[in-house]
């Protein structure tokens, strides 16, 4: 069962994981934290020694490296991020891989309560044989985006030690805070320097992705009148209650995330902060096309027009700003990038399938900035908590794809 590219994969993941990069979205740095750059120190380390040219690390934490061409073509690039998600805790991942998986149930030492099976996790069924790796129950795995990073790295590693396979330039990055949206310098595009690229962040074998949402971010600030509560008779304007009447106005039963699902988009009321002078709502706004995603900011402006028209002597200010928008609007210009993958796809013997993400990849804002970016599969599962698996033989169909991908773009 175990073939090609299976040890290396599996060797790289179980090395990559245990370092923990967890990104935090609350830290001004860049990289938002500092431990990112250990495992990004060590890809350098290992391009290096696998003969990659011009590798960089960059001062905005971005890992840079160059598959020099065998034949003319254009420059691909294939990225991958090295920080896990924060909304789990990633600190103290152990691995585990579990060999010739047998269909039934996958049990963690660190958490004897936790069970993994196809009946949690559907992809797992038809996976007997197969090698899956788990973290031991109290961690997530960390395969987003790590396996991305293993797989980049070993279809490089093979295409630099095969010359004679053709292929045109191929240029590598590993991004830091992808997880917290901001993987994507301003530098990055003319830095990584690439025609198009992918990010090999995805999930099932065979699936594409070049449609994401579009997004914008809201602040609503509610300024009341404060007055001692004493002697606030006809004075205090208590901007909780209009804070609070603006949330109470929004969509509830349709519009919001826990009642959209496919192409819908939503309204989300991510937080609200404050006191009975200020009180501050941060909402998301998310929706697969332009008008609907101005239809939901028009919305939201209007509830605070009806609710600021409540109250006269308060002051509501509702501030909305751009996130980043559907690849799909830059992508179906020119599906070239698109065609080259789902091509690649059937060269591995899969079929391709294409599904709307509902969120967001560092490929939305590449593609925006210019370099086409669709997303890969990697083969990652349950991803974000402690169930999180990935197949070895997975990971090894994705690295097919890239090296498919690579004598593709030549032909
Ligand atoms: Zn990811």
């Amino acid at each position: 069962m175990r073939s090609d590219f299976d040890e290396e994969l599996e060797g790289r993941l179980v090395r990559y994981a245990a370092i923990d990069t967890q990104s935090d979205a609350a830290s001004p740095d860049q990289p938002s934290t500092a431990i990112q750059l250990d495992l990004s120190r060590l890809l350098v380390e290992e391009l290096e020694q696998m003969g990659a040219q011009d590798v960089v690390l960059t001062d905005y934490g971005v890992v840079l490296a160059t598959v020099p061409g065998t034949a003319p073509g254009p420059v691909m690039g294939w990225c991958a991020h090295v920080d896990t998600a924060p909304q789990y805790n990633a600190t103290g991942v152990k691995p585990v891989v579990h060999r010739r998986y047998n269909g039934g149930d996958i049990s963690f030492a660190d958490a004897p309560d936790l069970k993994l099976n196809p009946e949690v996790s559907p992809h797992l069924a038809g996976k007997e044989g197969e090698d899956i790796i788990t973290a031991s129950g109290l961690t997530l795995l960390g395969g987003d985006d790590k396996a991305g990073v293993a797989i980049a790295m070993t279809a490089a590693r093979h295409l630099l030690e095969n010359p004679d396979i053709p292929h045109g330039p191929i240029r590598l990055a590993f991004t830091p805070d992808e997880e917290i949206g901001r993987g994507v310098d301003p530098r990055l595009p003319a830095d990584l320097g690439a025609d198009f690229a992918y990010t090999f962040d995805g999930g099932k074998p065979g699936e594409i992705e070049y449609e994401t949402f579009s997004a914008d971010g809201a602040k609503v600030t509610v300024t009341g009148v404060s007055a001692h509560p004493g002697f606030a008779r006809g004075k205090m304007v208590n901007a909780l209650h209009l804070a609070s009447k603006i949330v109470m106005t929004l969509p509830h039963v349709t519009m919001t995330p826990e009642t959209t699902e496919g192409t819908e988009g939503f309204l989300h009321v991510v937080e609200m902060q404050g006191g009975s002078s200020e009180a501050v709502i941060t909402l998301i706004l998310r929706d697969f096309e332009r008008a609907g995603l101005e239809a939901k900011g028009a919305l939201l402006r209007q509830v605070c027009d009806a609710v600021a028209a409540t109250e006269p002597r308060a002051r509501i200010t509702c501030e909305i700003t751009p996130q980043y928008r559907n690849m799909r609007y830059w992508l179906e210009k020119d599906m070239t990038p698109v065609d080259l993958v789902r091509a690649a796809v059937a060269d591995v013997g899969l079929t391709p399938v294409s599904v709307p993400i509902r969120g967001g990849t560092d490929g939305s804002r590449l593609t925006e900035m210019g370099v086409p970016c669709p997303n890969v599969f990697t083969g990652m599962q349950e991803i974000h908590g402690p169930l999180e698996w990935i197949s070895v033989q997975d990971m090894a169909l994705a690295t097919r794809v890239a090296i498919a991908l690579a004598r593709r773009a030549v032909t």
